[in-house]
């Protein structure tokens, strides 16, 4: 049985290949002439395809745009192909086990997978409508894009609705767990369980989408995406079909701690935006806190970010996540400040996320703000996260342990100039 979440158009539509007619195959019988057979037996190929290419986009529409699960709604498909893609192409949901929402709006989820494991995934809103201009609505808000998801979506929230946010990212993950052992990080002293399959990566975004008009996806849930790129890859390639949930390259992010080749695999089939977690500003810093740096240090890093082919505008986030007294000086920024030169970068400050066992505090908030400012001041356009969603203990990796088996939920708040905007 395949999964339909796991299949890209162009897998589903070879899937279909055999169940397509063509008129033409009565003629065949009365042809004797070889070079006339050839001529007319590629002609009806070709009308197989066709059709075959169309039902794979109908049938991208009626799932991943009118969410609709149940393939005998499926009306302008032939009842034949109806019931074959019942027999052999399962449309996949995740069991939602947990879910709540935060004061601020912030909705995190636990799902269950078919092997009981769990996963989250968290709705982040920002960017207000009230509190910003009409300007920045109209250049975040994708109306067109989401027009048909009003009357269909289910679970519907007043405090994730478009009307209200400009902006609702959903945090996806990649993997149960994570192998990279980053010593800030709880996800990392947990290890990695598995990695998640194609389907179990877009249906996270399939299901957050039936609940709400998200508008961007970031990779900074549980697990390192690139040590599973070839099904975040594909989960990529399904998620920009614009004939499926049409997300734009630069609204899917995908981000790493620094897995080098996995950055040069990523960009030979998908194109969408890059986060690097570059978290210190020297070698020898980055290696006491992220093992990967001991394997790929931050040259051969920042060389495979130079290597990423970035068009137009676009920059490459750098996140930073600050720890009191060992990577928050102001020699530090400056150092930052140096690595990233000539590369296209914005940065991401993360004040660190305390969690019970951790080894770190997170710095004062005038500490952040002055690092914030030394940034400024070299020309690159940095924000501060700030974390929400205390009150459902919501940190990273933090839910999925309350439960015994899940991560941050952040907001973007700008104290500079707005990168998040743009
Ligand atoms: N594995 C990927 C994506 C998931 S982690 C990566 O490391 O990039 C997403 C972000 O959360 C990373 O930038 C990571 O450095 C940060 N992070 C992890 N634990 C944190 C904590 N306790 N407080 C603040 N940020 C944290
Ligand atoms: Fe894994 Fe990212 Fe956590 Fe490091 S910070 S352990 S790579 S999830």
């Amino acid at each position: 049985m395949l999964i339909f979440q796991s299949l890209t158009k162009t897998e589903l539509s070879d899937a279909l290949l055999p169940l397509s007619e063509a008129r033409e195959e009565r003629d065949l019988a009365r042809i004797s002439d070889d070079l006339e057979r050839k001529l007319l037996l590629s002609k009806i190929e070709k009308k197989k395809r066709k059709q075959a290419e169309m039902r794979a986009k109908q049938l991208f529409h009626w799932v991943y745009q009118r969410y609709v699960t149940d393939y005998d709604q499926m009306t302008d498909i032939a009842k034949d192909v109806r019931s074959w893609l019942k027999e052999n192409v399962r449309i996949f949901r995740l069991e939602e086990t947990f879910s709540k929402q935060s004061d601020d709006g912030t909705y995190k989820f636990l799902w269950k997978l078919n092997d009981t494991k769990t996963i989250e995934s968290v709705i982040i809103p920002a960017a207000l409508k009230e509190k910003i201009g009409e300007e920045v609505v109209e250049a975040l808000s994708d109306g067109k894009r989401y027009a048909g998801i009003e009357t269909d979506r289910v679970g519907l929230d007043r405090e994730l609705d478009s009307d209200s946010w400009a902006r609702l990212t959903a945090c996806i993950s990649s993997q149960v767990g994570c192998a990279m052992a980053c010593k800030f990080c709880l996800t990392g002293v947990q290890g990695l369980d598995r990695s998640l399959d194609v389907h179990e990566v877009v249906t996270q975004v399939h299901e957050l989408r039936m609940r709400a008009p998200i508008t961007n996806i970031v990779f900074m849930g549980m697990g390192e995406p690139l040590h599973n790129v070839k099904n975040i890859a594909k989960a990529c390639q399904i998620l920009l079909d614009e004939d499926g949930m049409n997300f734009s390259k630069r609204k899917v992010t995908v981000s790493t701690s620094g897995l080098v080749p996995g950055i040069d695999e990523l960009y030979q089939s998908t194109d969408v935006s890059l986060a690097i977690s570059l978290n210190a500003s020297t070698d020898e810093q980055r290696s006491q806190i992220m093992p990967v740096n001991k394997r790929w240090n931050i040259d051969q890093l920042l060389d495979a970010c130079r290597r990423v082919p970035l068009g137009g505008h676009r920059r490459i986030t750098f996140e930073y996540v600050m720890l009191k007294d060992f990577n928050d000086s102001i020699e530090d920024a400056h150092r930052v400040a140096r690595l990233l030169k000539g590369i296209p970068a914005k940065v991401n400050l993360i004040p660190f996320n305390e969690h019970p066992g951790a080894d770190f505090k997170r710095p004062e908030d005038e500490t952040v703000m002055r690092f914030q400012r030394t940034l400024l001041n070299q020309g690159y356009t940095t924000t501060v996260r700030i974390s929400r969603g205390r009150d459902i203990l919501a940190a990273c990796g933090q839910l999925r342990s309350l439960f015994g088996t899940a991560r941050g939920t952040e907001k973007h708040r700008d104290y500079g100039k707005s990168a998040e905007h743009a």
